[in-house]
């Protein structure tokens, strides 16, 4: 007889701060009362038709019943190759470059358990994906943050990165379009941190879940000069195709970081079900006629939450892409406080800004993975509500 106690590493996690508006909801859903979710950044939308026929079909090949490669199908990793000479212009080696992922949380997650020995430094966005430091305690390394600031775009201030000691940085993360500001980066941004990187010899994890959901074309940090010697870009179906079930990205860019995943994978896991695989890059196909219309939806529904917001008196961070929306808490309350308060008054779930870091704080994020009427409404209810009273200190 013991206790069973969960690992230190565990215990090193941030602690969980929204139980108590997980509890509000709970209590609302249990009494009937509506609810808006704006929390959740998970896709509304169901996945393209053909990529269902797709994996009927594999589904069905007996072949792709049994273990795939660690590093993915060959034919996988040749259509991620392929799509990235068509829309970056960039030359991979499907055979060395690229790898399968089961989802890219998973990449990203594994990353410094491949990359970083304890102790070793690695440099997060603040606010950011909560993913990027749990896989960094996992594996021993040392979080530095990197304040993403308002009045620089939500970017990291890269010439403060010398001054803070960039060079016992051993990897750094980055994401745009970014969530959960909806911030995009200029190639300008991935020119100087290439140099950087490749200066003080730290490799760059270019978290591009969101790089198809920008209003204009984003670039990729492999078109970069030099990008392939110190970057690794990791992607995902997850957003571009309404997969987020489904489990499958990818990770392309310097050999040697990918060979480490692949080798790390291979111990830890046996990769991602191949039918799964040949109906993702079926998306690759479709990508010309789905995404128009998944980006004019997204836009529209932050239209009506930008303008929603800002009628309302509240500063919102304009985004360049995602489905997420910034703003800051009105008054002096805390993000959960706030976020608190706006679902006991109005039903509408939101997301603390803290929740991505301590930088977050003092803003929150709507995630619109629902219909623009439901958008709307939401935004009718927060009028209603009349929550601003909150900015009178009440
Ligand atoms: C959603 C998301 C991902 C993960 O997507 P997968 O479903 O694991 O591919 C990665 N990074 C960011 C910033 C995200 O928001």
């Amino acid at each position: 007889m013991f206790d069973v106690k969960p690992a230190d590493r565990l215990a090193a996690l941030p602690p969980y701060l929204f139980a108590e508006i997980d509890r509000k909801k709970e209590r609302r859903r249990a009494k009937g009362l509506e609810i808006i979710d704006l929390g959740v950044g998970d896709p509304d939308l169901p996945t393209p038709a053909p990529i269902l026929d797709r994996l009927a079909e594999a589904a069905a090949d007996s072949r792709l019943h049994r273990y795939p490669p660690s590093a993915g199908l060959t034919a996988f990793r040749e259509a991620v190759a392929a799509w990235y000479l068509r829309r970056y212009g960039v030359t991979l080696d499907p055979e060395t470059e690229v790898t399968n992922l089961i989802g890219s949380k998973e990449g990203i997650g594994h990353v410094p358990l491949a990359l970083v020995n304890p102790g070793e430094e690695v440099w997060i966005p603040d606010p950011g994906y909560p993913v990027y430091l749990s896989g960094t305690i996992f594996a021993g390394g040392a979080p530095r943050f990197m304040p993403l600031r308002h009045d620089l775009g939500f970017l990291p201030d890269l010439e403060a990165l010398e001054p803070n000691g960039f060079d016992r940085a051993r990897l750094i993360y980055v994401n745009y379009p970014n969530n959960p500001t909806g911030a995009v980066a200029p190639r300008s941004f991935y020119e100087r941190l290439i140099q950087l990187a490749r200066r003080h010899r730290v490799l760059v994890v270019a978290d591009a879940a969101y790089a198809e959901l920008a209003d204009s074309p984003q670039p990729s940090i492999l078109e970069i000069d030099g990008a392939r010697e110190v970057a690794i870009e990791i992607g995902s179906f997850s957003k571009t195709f309404n997969m987020t079930g489904w489990r499958v990205g990818w990770a392309v860019g310097n050999a040697a970081a990918i060979r480490a995943l692949v080798s790390l994978k291979s111990n830890l896991d046996s990769g991602c079900f191949g039918a799964v695989q040949m109906a993702a890059i079926r998306g690759f196909d479709l990508i010309d006629e789905h995404l128009p219309g998944l980006k004019r939806t997204y836009a529209e529904r932050r239209q009506v939450a930008v303008a929603g917001l800002r009628e309302l008196g509240l500063e919102v961070f304009p985004p360049g892409g995602t489905f997420y929306v910034w703003a800051r808490v009105p008054g002096d309350l805390r993000s959960v406080e706030f976020c608190a308060r706006v679902l006991d008054s109005s039903g509408v779930v939101t997301t603390p800004g803290v929740g991505f870091g301590r930088n977050g704080e003092g803003y929150f994020r709507l995630a619109l993975c629902s219909e623009v009427a439901a958008v709307k409404k939401a935004m009718a209810l927060l009028a209603e509500a009349g929550l601003w009273a909150a900015r009178s200190g009440s």
